[in-house]
């Protein structure tokens, strides 16, 4: 039975797949947490690129098998250059055994995530999930207050901020964000085909943003397609026999014949980054912390290292006997976080920013830096590696 009366160690607002992952991560991690989220069915057909690291933590949170059968392993990455341009980029392909793995990571839709996570946290003995929303959140010196939409009353020492975009508990820690428009848009859908895909994720990259198909179980994949937001909008109008006919063109046939399958949805694109990750007792994890274009597979799986690193943070904060929202051990999470973050939000900016540029000199830099990745190995394998998880130490 819930009990608001309590104070909780950490309270989690929001039940996308980052902030179900940091409640069950923090209860695992033995932190007396509470959880707000509205039980709804996860409601768009995206999927997740989860990355080596972020299957691993899945699995020592045992989420993992109860979802592993819902994906398909990406053994292969392949960028093309599909502009029309005078200076083109040559095809690179990154093979996870050249790194010593069998697979780069999972393609899993991420409805079959989000229900692997909530039958976890159902689990857990010190996770109490209040079925409702945050309709105020209040960070006062030594607690946070929390009212629920139904007007029961909480009260916790950290409040994790997974609220997606226009996260309340951001602004409440009067945490300022800076927004930027891309004038792109994603159209996600997923598509069956008639030859296998054997485990290949091809990116094509057009003057307009990438089209990527990403494997899924069987002879399907997910494709999620940036362009200008009117050809997006274009593209989402068209019956299913046209859409079909402009995805396997747009696929170069690579697949055989293509058949679009029901559900489509349409993301408009920005880069958002908050000045801070974590202020008066409010640490962001998950798009409340950074919003990125799909382009590498980042957004989600950073938002994975952020709910590891707030659960570690958390864990060892409490068993030292610290205050978990304290300024201090805010700190911790902010140094934790901000290279990481920063890092993949400029990469995956210069990668969209050099794909849409007209400037001669930019597509120059761009073909000969795809040369070097396809050309030179350690370089490849450093880009590889990189792209699965941070490299560098991290803090926690
Ligand atoms: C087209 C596309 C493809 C992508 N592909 C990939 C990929 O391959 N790999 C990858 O790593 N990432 C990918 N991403 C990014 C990934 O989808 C997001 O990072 C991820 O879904 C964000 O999850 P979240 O839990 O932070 O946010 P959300 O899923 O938005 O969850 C926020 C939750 O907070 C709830 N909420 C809001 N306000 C309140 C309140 N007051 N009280 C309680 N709850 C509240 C909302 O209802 C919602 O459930 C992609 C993104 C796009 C657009």
């Amino acid at each position: 039975m819930n009990d608001a009366s309590q104070v909780y160690d950490a309270a989690v607002i929001g039940g996308g797949p980052a902030g179900l992952t940091a409640a069950v991560a923090l209860a695992a991690t033995g932190v007396k947490t509470a959880l707000l989220a509205r039980r709804a069915p996860y409601a768009d057909n995206r999927t997740t690129a989860l990355l080596g690291a972020s299957t691993e933590l899945l699995e020592r949170l045992e989420v993992w098998p109860r979802c592993r059968d819902k994906a398909a392993a990406l053994r292969i990455m392949r960028l093309v250059d599909d502009t029309d341009r005078l200076i083109r980029a040559p095809e690179v392909r990154f093979s996870s055994d050249e790194i010593g793995l069998e697979q780069f990571g999972y393609n899993i839709d991420n409805r079959s995530l989000v229900v692997a996570l909530e039958e976890r946290a159902a689990e857990l003995s010190n996770l109490t999930r209040f079925d409702d929303e945050a309709a105020a959140i209040d960070p006062e010196d030594a607690i946070v207050a929390i009212r629920t939409g139904k007007g029961e009353q909480l009260f916790a020492r950290l409040v994790v901020g997974a609220d997606g975009r226009q996260s309340p508990s951001r602004e409440a820690a009067g945490i300022k964000t800076s927004r930027r428009d891309l004038h792109q848009s994603a159209l996600t859908f997923n598509i069956s085909h008639s030859r296998p895909h054997n485990g290949i994720s091809t990116e094509f990259h057009t003057a307009q943003g990438p089209c990527v198909f990403v494997p899924l179980p069987g002879n399907r994949c997910s494709v999620v397609w940036v362009s200008e937001t009117r050809e997006a909008e274009r593209l989402i109008s068209l019956g299913d026999e046209e859409l079909s006919e402009a995805t396997e063109r747009q696929s170069h046939s690579i697949l055989g014949r293509v058949q679009v399958e029901a559900g489509r949805n349409l993301f408009p694109l920005t880069i958002e980054r908050p000045e801070q990750f974590a202020s008066h007792r409010v640490a962001l994890v998950g798009e409340s912390a950074h919003v990125v274009p799909p382009i590498g597979a980042q957004g989600l799986n950073m938002g994975l290292r952020d709910a590891a690193d707030i659960a570690d943070i958390t864990g060892n904060a409490i068993s030292r006997g610290e205050d978990p929202g304290s300024p201090a051990v805010l700190a911790r999470y902010q140094s934790a976080r901000r290279a990481d973050v920063a890092s993949r939000l400029i990469a995956i900016d210069v990668a969209n920013r050099s794909l849409l540029s007209d400037f001669l000199p930019m597509q120059s830099l761009r073909a000969a830096g795809m040369h070097l990745l396809g050309s030179f190995g350690p370089l490849r394998r450093l880009a590889m590696r990189e792209g699965l998880a941070p490299t560098w130490k991290r803090v926690s």
